[in-house]
């Protein structure tokens, strides 16, 4: 299986310093949950990982299976196995759904999926996430909801199937049923063990559906604390506070 290795990244967002020295490893069939009060430096974990232009790293390492990911170029990164979902995706009009993703499957694999292999792929993938079928031919992003925003998220990880999923969750616009849905959907992607999941997360509510095996806590851009998902447990009880004090 593949493993994702972040070793003492420090990232910086112009001259200011935001995450000062990550280690983290995710293997192929486990999840890792990383929670922290907002500001924590969470997004820029996934943005620095994502090769997002504005996020200058200024330290250390991100491998995927031993390959340098920084020095890749964005769709390289995605070739490689990654993926990452934004807690922003941008809107693309005159780019439909379906459209997308076959580029970003084609992309990914290198050829072109088969057309009605691709349609039929697309409407299993749909159909499973409770996804109406006028959805594929809508504008990228335009006007989604917070839970189409999630589904499609979710609909990329199937089709996409990608080695590491850095997934950067706000859990807010989602409604009990789609937070079900998408729950639903990222415990049946991860179930064939052949994926490495990273969810950050403020919230803790989604970590009650997707079954975390290690959690994670941000505070300040390092972590500085870890343990199994009774971690989870500890802070929907008790909040941050003892770590942004402690991190102040
Ligand atoms: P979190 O996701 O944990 O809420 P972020 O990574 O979004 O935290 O932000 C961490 C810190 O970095 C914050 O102080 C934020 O203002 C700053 N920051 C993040 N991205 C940018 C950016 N693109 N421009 C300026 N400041 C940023
Ligand atoms: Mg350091
Ligand atoms: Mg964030």
């Amino acid at each position: 299986g593949s493993t994702l290795e972040i070793r003492d990244l420090h990232v910086a967002v112009g001259d200011k310093e935001i995450l000062r020295g990550v280690n983290l490893t995710v293997k192929a069939g486990e999840t890792h949950a990383i929670m922290g009060p907002n500001g924590s430096g969470k997004s820029t974990l996934a943005y620095a990982i994502a090769g997002h232009p504005k996020y200058t790293i200024t330290g250390g390492q991100v491998l995927l299976d031993g390959a340098d990911l920084l020095e890749m170029t964005v769709d390289e990164r995605a070739r490689a196995g990654l993926f990452l979902a934004m807690q922003y995706p941008v809107e693309v009009p005159g780019v439909s759904v379906s459209n997308f993703l076959r580029t970003a499957v084609t992309s990914v694999r290198g050829e072109a999926p088969k057309l009605r292999q691709f349609a039929k792929d697309l409407k299993t993938g749909m159909d499973a996430l409770s996804i109406d079928a006028a959805f594929a031919q809508r504008n990228l992003n335009e006007g989604f909801s917070g839970g189409e925003k999630k589904r499609h998220e979710i609909l990329q990880l199937e089709l996409l199937k990608p080695k590491i999923a850095v997934l950067d969750e706000t859990d807010s616009g989602l409604d009990v049923d789609a937070l079900r849905v998408v729950s639903e959907g990222i415990n049946r992607f991860r179930s064939s063990g052949e994926t490495g999941v990273l969810l950050i997360t403020h919230y803790t509510r989604i970590l009650r559906y997707v079954k975390p095996d290690f959690v994670h806590v941000f505070a300040a851009g390092r972590i500085v604390e870890q343990g199994g998902p009774e971690l989870a447990d500890k802070l929907e009880a008790e909040g941050y506070e003892a770590y942004t004090k402690a991190s102040a």
